[in-house]
C-alpha cells in the first residue's frame, strides 16, 4: 500500500481503531500518529517508581504479577480478583469484579492502565486495562525501551505502539517520509533524517537513540515555527507605512529642552533606534522591555513628538483609566504650554495632549473626540480599548502601547486594517521577557531592551516577612512604615482582594494576571480566602497604623472616585494606600517608598517585580516587605525568598517560567492534544531556538526562499494558518 503523510489511518489501522484514534486523541493521519511521541519509556530493572503515583493519575505501568487472589464477596454474588503487581520499588492492586483473568500469572509482565484510586490503605486500579508480555509476543515486548504514549480510556498505549509497529509494516519503513529540513542544515547541525529519528523515538533501542532523535525532532518545531515568525517580520517588513523623519527646531527639541535630566545612554539607543525606524516608509513593530523605572515613557514621549513634529498623531494607550489618566497628566506636565497650542497660554509650537476615556463626561468626550478627528490633538492617551472604539484620527502616526506585553498578532492585524496606512507600533513593558519567549511568542517583535535604571534611584531593600515563621516580624513592619512615613515619606499596602462581597480574588480593574497566576496548592480550597483591601485598611486604621491618613484604591471604585484618591496619594495628601494590584502597572508616585504586599504568596513573580517598581522611583530608598504565612521551607517560602534576593528582572523572569507550566506561556496550544510544541522547551532549549531563528531569517533571505524547500512550505503554510490563532497568541 501506498502510504504518504497524508494518509488517513482508516487505510491503515482499519474503520475502528482510527476512529477510537480521532475521537479521543485528535489523530487523523499518518502525520498525526507518526508525530504523536511517547510521553516516556518504561524498562525492566528500572521501574515506574508506583509508589509516586498520584490518585486520580491516569497512568500506563510496566509491573509484573506478584500475586493473585480470588474469593467470594460476602455481600453480594460473584467473586473478586485481586491482582498484586509490583515493580523495585512499590506494589499495587488491580481488582477485578466476577470476572477471571487466566493469563494473570504469577511472574508475568504486562503493561498496566487505568486510574489510580485508594483503597482503605493503598493503591489500586479497579479494572485496568493489561497487555501480557508473554513469550511469543511479539519483538516489540522484548525491546529494552517500551514506549509509553499520551493514551486515552478507548486508545491505551499499547494500541498506539501496535499500530506505529502496523503502519511500519505495511509501507516498509519510514522510507515514504520525506524530510522538510535542507540536507545541508541537517549536516551543519548533525541531525538525523526525520525518518531515522521517527523510527528511533517509536522504537528506540538505546537511551541515546531517543536523545538524538528528539534533538532532530525538537528541530523540525523550531525551526518551523521560526520561519512563520520571520516571514511575519518579512511582510511586516515591506508593508507600506509613512515615514515620519525627525526635524528639528519642533515639538522634539523642544521636550528635550524641558527635560528635567539627562537621558541615560540606553535611552539614547533606543531613542536612536526609534528615530531611524520611524523615518522609514515601513511601519515599525517593536518591542521596549525596560525594567520597571529605566524611563521608558520619556523615550516613547520623544518618538511621539517626532512624530507629530512629522504632522502625525500618536496615540498612548495604557491598560487602567489610571494610569492613562497618569501619562496625561505627566506628558502635560513634562510639555507645559507646549501641550496647549491652540489654548491661550499655548505655546503655538506645540500641540493638544487629550486624554480619552470612557469615565469622560458626554460633553468633554465629544471634544476630545473633535480633537483627535481635526487633528489638532497631535497626542491621545487612553485605554486600551480606545482603538476598538471607533475613534477617528485625522492621522495616526504611531501607537504606543504601554505595560502591555499581551498585545498580540490579532490587535496589531486589527490596527493595520485601520485608516490607509498602518501606523508604527511600540509595545512597552517592564515584564522582562525572558529570551526565549522574545523569540517565540514575540517573534515577529524586533526587541530593545532598556536595562539601566536613571542614577541617583535609592534601590529598594526587600525582604519576606514569614508570620508563622517569625511572628514578631510583621509588628516591625508596621513600626518601619510608620518611621518612614514620620520622615514624610508614604506607603502602599497591597492585598490579593478588595472585600466585602466580592467572592473572587481578582480585581477587575487591575490589569489581567500576565504573569502567572499564584499557583494553586494542593487543598487550595481549605486555604482561608485571601485578605482583602477593605478588611486590612479597617485593621490598620484601628491598630498598628492608627492616625495615619490612610485610604484605598480598588477596581470598584468609579473612575472618577479612583483618580481622585490617585491624585490625593500622589498630592501626599494620603500617606497610606491600601490597593489591590491596581497599583501594579506604571503608577509613579517618587515619594512613596514602602510597600507592604499581604498574603504576597498568592502573587505570581513577575508581578512581585512589577508591585516592587512602585517603590524604586526616588531619591530615596525603597523598602519591600512580602508578608506570608508560607513557611520558609517551602517552594513557595524559597520563591518569594528569591523574588527577595534579586531585583534582577530577566533573572525572575525566568524563575517565573520555571515555576509555571509552559503551556500557560504559549496558551492553549501547549496544553491541548495537537500542541504544536511537542518537545521544544521555552526553558531548556534556548540555544537550539536562537540557532533556529538564525536560520530561519537567514533561509528566508537568500533567493529562493522557501520556494527551494517544498516540503518546508508545507510544513510552515500548515502551522500559520491552522494553529496561528491559538498558536501564537497568548492574549
Ligand atoms: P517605566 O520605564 O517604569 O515606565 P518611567 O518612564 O515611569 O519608568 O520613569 C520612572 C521615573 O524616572 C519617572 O519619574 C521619570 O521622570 C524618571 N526618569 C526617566 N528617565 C530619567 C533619567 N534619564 N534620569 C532621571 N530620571 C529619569
Ligand atoms: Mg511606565
Amino acid at each position: 500500500m501506498a502510504v504518504t503523510l497524508d494518509t488517513d489511518l482508516a487505510r491503515v489501522l482499519g474503520a475502528k481503531t482510527a476512529k477510537a484514534m480521532a475521537e479521543s486523541l485528535e489523530l487523523r493521519t499518518v502525520r498525526d500518529l507518526l508525530r504523536h511521541y511517547p510521553r516516556r519509556y518504561a524498562t525492566r530493572g528500572e521501574m515506574t517508581r508506583l509508589d509516586d503515583l498520584q490518585v486520580g493519575d491516569r497512568v500506563t505501568v510496566l509491573a509484573q504479577v506478584r500475586r493473585v487472589v480470588s474469593r467470594k464477596m460476602r455481600s453480594r454474588p460473584g467473586t473478586l480478583t485481586e491482582v498484586t503487581v509490583g515493580d523495585g520499588a512499590g506494589e499495587m492492586q488491580l481488582v477485578f469484579f466476577n470476572r477471571r483473568h487466566g493469563q494473570l500469572q504469577q511472574g508475568a509482565w504486562g503493561l498496566f492502565a487505568g486510574t489510580v484510586g485508594q483503597y482503605r490503605n493503598s493503591k489500586q486500579f479497579a479494572h485496568p486495562d493489561f497487555h501480557l508480555i508473554t513469550g511469543d509476543d511479539d519483538e516489540d515486548w522484548a525491546r529494552a525501551l517500551i514506549p509509553i504514549y499520551p493514551a486515552s480510556k478507548d486508545v491505551s498505549s499499547w494500541v498506539i505502539q501496535k499500530s506505529i509497529r502496523l503502519l511500519l509494516d505495511a509501507s516498509g519503513g519510514f522510507g515514504f517520509v520525506e524530510d522538510p529540513l535542507p540536507q545541508d542544515l541537517r549536516t551543519r547541525h548533525g541531525l538525523l533524517s526525520l525518518p531515522a529519528a521517527l523510527l528511533d523515538v517509536h522504537r528506540p533501542t538505546t537511551a541515546d537513540d531517543v536523545e538524538r532523535a528528539g534533538e532532530r525532532l525538537k528541530w523540525d518545531e523550531a525551526l518551523i515555527l521560526q520561519l512563520v515568525l520571520a516571514a511575519r517580520r518579512r511582510a511586516a517588513a515591506l508593508e507600506p507605512g509613512t515615514a515620519r523623519p525627525r526635524s528639528s527646531g519642533g515639538l522634539l527639541d523642544a521636550v528635550d529642552a524641558a527635560l528635567p535630566f539627562s537621558l541615560t545612554e540606553g535611552q539614547q539607543a533606543v531613542g536612536e533606534e526609534l528615530a531611524a525606524e520611524l523615518s522609514r516608509d515601513h511601519p515599525m513593530h517593536r518591542l521596549l522591555q525596560g525594567e520597571v523605572g529605566s524611563g521608558k515613557t520619556v523615550v516613547a514621549l520623544r518618538a511621539m513628538a517626532q512624530v507629530v513634529d512629522a504632522g502625525g498623531q500618536a496615540a498612548l494607550l495604557a491598560p487602567t483609566e489610571v494610569l492613562a489618566a497618569q501619562h496625561a497628566r505627566s506628558i502635560s506636565a513634562m510639555l507645559g504650554p507646549l501641550a496647549r497650542a491652540g489654548e491661550l497660554d499655548g505655546d503655538p509650537a506645540g500641540t493638544k495632549v487629550v486624554l480619552l476615556t470612557g469615565s469622560l463626561k458626554a460633553a468633554a468626550r465629544r471634544a476630545a473626540r473633535a480633537a483627535v478627528a481635526d487633528g489638532s490633538a497631535g497626542i491621545v492617551v487612553g485605554t486600551h480599548a480606545l482603538l476598538q472604539e471607533g475613534v477617528d484620527f485625522a492621522d495616526l502616526g504611531l501607537v504606543v502601547v504601554d505595560e502591555q506585553h499581551r498585545f498580540g498578532v490579532e490587535q496589531r492585524d486589527a490596527l493595520r486594517a485601520k485608516g490607509n496606512r498602518p501606523p508604527h507600533v511600540l509595545v512597552m513593558t517592564a515584564t522582562p521577557i525572558p529570551r526565549t519567549v522574545a523569540m517565540t511568542v514575540y517573534g515577529d517583535l524586533e526587541t530593545s531592551v532598556l536595562r539601566q535604571l536613571p542614577s541617583g534611584r535609592g534601590g529598594v531593600a526587600s525582604s519576606v516577612v514569614p508570620v508563622s515563621d517569625r511572628p514578631a516580624w510583621l509588628g516591625r513592619a508596621w513600626e518601619r512604615l510608620r518611621e518612614e512615613v514620620a520622615a514624610g515619606r508614604q506607603a502602599y499596602v497591597v492585598c490579593p482582594r478588595i472585600g466585602d462581597d466580592d467572592t473572587g480574588t481578582a480585581d477587575t480593574d487591575a490589569p489581567e494576571d500576565a504573569d502567572g497566576a499564584p499557583e494553586k496548592g494542593a487543598g487550595e480550597d481549605e486555604r482561608r480566602p485571601p485578605l482583602a483591601v477593605l478588611d486590612v485598611a479597617e485593621a490598620l486604621r484601628e491598630g498598628p497604623l492608627a492616625g495615619l491618613r490612610i485610604d484605598v484604591l480598588h477596581g470598584r471604585l468609579t473612575p472618577e472616585d479612583k483618580e481622585a484618591r490617585m491624585r490625593a496619594f500622589a498630592s501626599g495628601e494620603t500617606q497610606v494606600l491600601v490597593a489591590t494590584t491596581v497599583v501594579e502597572v506604571g503608577v509613579d508616585v517618587p515619594n512613596a517608598t514602602v510597600m507592604v504586599v499581604m498574603d504576597a504568596d498568592r502573587f505570581g513573580v513577575s508581578q512581585l517585580h512589577q508591585l516592587r517598581g512602585r517603590v524604586a522611583r526616588g531619591r530615596h530608598r525603597g523598602l519591600f516587605l512580602l508578608v506570608t504565612e508560607a513557611r520558609e521551607t517551602t517552594a513557595t517560602g524559597q520563591r518569594l525568598a528569591a523574588v527577595a534576593g534579586t531585583s534582577d528582572g530577566f533573572e525572575l523572569a525566568r524563575l517565573d517560567l520555571e515555576t509555571r507550566r509552559e503551556g500557560d506561556v504559549l496558551g492553549a496550544a501547549q496544553s491541548g492534544k495537537r500542541s504544536t510544541l511537542r518537545l521544544l522547551s521555552l526553558l531548556e532549549d534556548e540555544e537550539l531556538i536562537a540557532t533556529a531563528r538564525a536560520e530561519a531569517t537567514e533561509l528566508l533571505a537568500t533567493r529562493g526562499g522557501l520556494a527551494d524547500h517544498p516540503g518546508l512550505a508545507a510544513e510552515v503554510a500548515a502551522l500559520a494558518t491552522d494553529e496561528r490563532a491559538t498558536y501564537l497568541e497568548k492574549a
